[in-house]
Order: C-alpha cells, then sequence, then structure tokens
C-alpha cells in the first residue's frame, strides 16, 4: 500500500508518495492560480509516476496553505507539523529545521521523537523569503537560480529596508549610482540571511540543522546562514519536498 502528502504552497506544488520505507515518486509544478487545480493536477501526475492504482491507496493527507482547497484528501494537517515529520525521516538527528518558502518563512525545533518543541513562522511580511528575492531578481533582470553563482565573489551592498517594496526602491537606486548586479544580488542575500537568522535567534537552535522550501536552494545562502549561526546546515534533493514527505508519512502512519 502507498500514501500521499500533497503540498499546495503559494509558490509550488509538491506531491510525494510514499510506500512504508521509501519515496516511490514526487513530483511538483507551479501553484499557478487555483491551488484546488494545481492539486488534482500534481496527485494525477504523482500516481502515473509511481504507477499505482487508487485502490492501492491507503491515505491522502494535505498540507500548505491551499491544502483547505483539496476535497479529495482524507486529512488535513499543519506545515508546522508534516515539516517535522518529514525531517524526522530524513534523518533522526535533525533538531531544527529552517523553511524558507515562497511567502513565509519558518524555524521549528524538534526533540529526538520528531515532536515540535517550539516554533516560530514569519508569515505577515514577504521580506525575507522566496518572494522577496523574485521581486529583486526580476528587478536585476536575473533568474532567481542565478543569484548565488553572481553573488558568490561579490562585497555586499548594504540593503538596508526590511520591505520588500521599499527594498525594492533600495535596488533601484543602487542601481542607478552604478552598483554592480554581483553586489546588490549579494546584499539581497545578506539581507534575507539577516531576517531570517533574526527568526532563527527567537527560537534557538540545536545541531542538526536542516535547511528546507525552495530557498534552501541557493547555496550562498546557506553558507551565509552556517556562518551566521555557526553551525553547519544541511540540505538535500528533498528539501522542497519536506512537507509533502512528512504529509506522506502522517498519512502511512494513520
Ligand atoms: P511554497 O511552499 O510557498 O510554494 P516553496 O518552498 O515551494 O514555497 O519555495 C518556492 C520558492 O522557492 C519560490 O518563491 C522561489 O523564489 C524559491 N526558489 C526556487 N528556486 C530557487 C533558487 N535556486 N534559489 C533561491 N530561491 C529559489
Amino acid at each position: 500500500m502507498f500514501s500521499i502528502g500533497i503540498d499546495v504552497g503559494s509558490v509550488a506544488a509538491k506531491a510525494v508518495v510514499f510506500d512504508g520505507e521509501k519515496i516511490a515518486a514526487k513530483e511538483i509544478i507551479p501553484t499557478g492560480w487555483s491551488p484546488r487545480e494545481s492539486g488534482l493536477q500534481i496527485f494525477e501526475k504523482v500516481i502515473a509516476l509511481a504507477d499505482i492504482k487508487r485502490k492501492d491507496i491507503k491515505a491522502i493527507v494535505g498540507t500548505g496553505y491551499g491544502r483547505v482547497a483539496l476535497p479529495f484528501i482524507d486529512k488535513k494537517v499543519t506545515e508546522i507539523t508534516c515539516h517535522g515529520k518529514g525531517a524526522h525521516f530524513i534523518d533522526s538527528d535533525i533538531r531544527t529545521v529552517i523553511d524558507i518558502g515562497g511567502q513565509d518563512s519558518k524555524v521549528i525545533r524538534l526533540d529526538e521523537k520528531g515532536s515540535i518543541v517550539d516554533f516560530l513562522m514569519n508569515d505577515k511580511c514577504a521580506a525575507g523569503t522566496g518572494r522577496f528575492l523574485q521581486v529583486i531578481s526580476h528587478t536585476l533582470e536575473l533568474d532567481i537560480s542565478q543569484l548565488s553563482d553572481i553573488a558568490s565573489n561579490a562585497v555586499p551592498q548594504n540593503i538596508n529596508s526590511m520591505c520588500t517594496v521599499f527594498a525594492e526602491s533600495e535596488v533601484v537606486s543602487l542601481m542607478a549610482n552604478g552598483a554592480s548586479k554581483e553586489s546588490i544580488a549579494a546584499g539581497l542575500l545578506q539581507s534575507v540571511c539577516k531576517k531570517t537568522y533574526s527568526l532563527i535567534s527567537k527560537v534557538g537552535v540545536k545541531n542538526k540543522v536542516f535547511f528546507s522550501g525552495g530557498v534552501s536552494k541557493n547555496p550562498l545562502l546557506k553558507e551565509m546562514l552556517a556562518e551566521r549561526l555557526g553551525t553547519d546546515i544541511i540540505s538535500s534533493e528533498l528539501s522542497q519536498f519536506l512537507g509533502a514527505l512528512g504529509a506522506a508519512v502522517i498519512g502511512y502512519e494513520g
């Protein structure tokens, strides 16, 4: 039997098929304008990928902000619980999860059983999230995936505004004054690092630390955070799937 975890986020819908021991298939698509449509689409895609029939599925668990829009799921579970479960499944020594997604960031502390000890979430403001990076990358005429490479050897510009809209104006002024894209990109990552660090400081950090969410695909930001925290940070190709993975594990456990 299989369980399915579906995480419909603000930017991307992720799904994982779990066979009780390992991941049988995973898929990611843009959420687009309709969380319901993308949830249905990713469900169809992932069961086709895993080559399973509906009768083989014991439970479908939904998470992410779009979970309320999914009529076909058996259970809805919060992102915090799913991230905790997913992290514990990947490595039971993980005690801190730093998640930066499309429109929120969160820090979760876990105990040795993978239960949530404490967490803090910033979902009030886009600064320090993937949305912030997307908006400013667009202003710099860069793809978000280029940010890390371009910034890697540059001296960062100070970007002081903690608000996405004001930060964008600040970047436009920096460009007008001749600052290089490289230095602005480095400053942008520094600013996300600073914002995330202040969230982490409120919850505290304990090893091992796992970096999840789409923004964890930026290696320079991971390095900056590790340096600021004075500790190693791990991430994996499952980082963006952590919520969906946790949902699938919860579905299997019943
Ligand atoms: P959500 O669950 O809110 O949809 P995700 O965790 O799926 O968010 O992450 C989506 C975000 O990941 C997007 O906002 C995008 O900006 C960011 N992202 C994707 N690729 C990269 C990358 N290479 N570097 C930094 N951020 C990235």
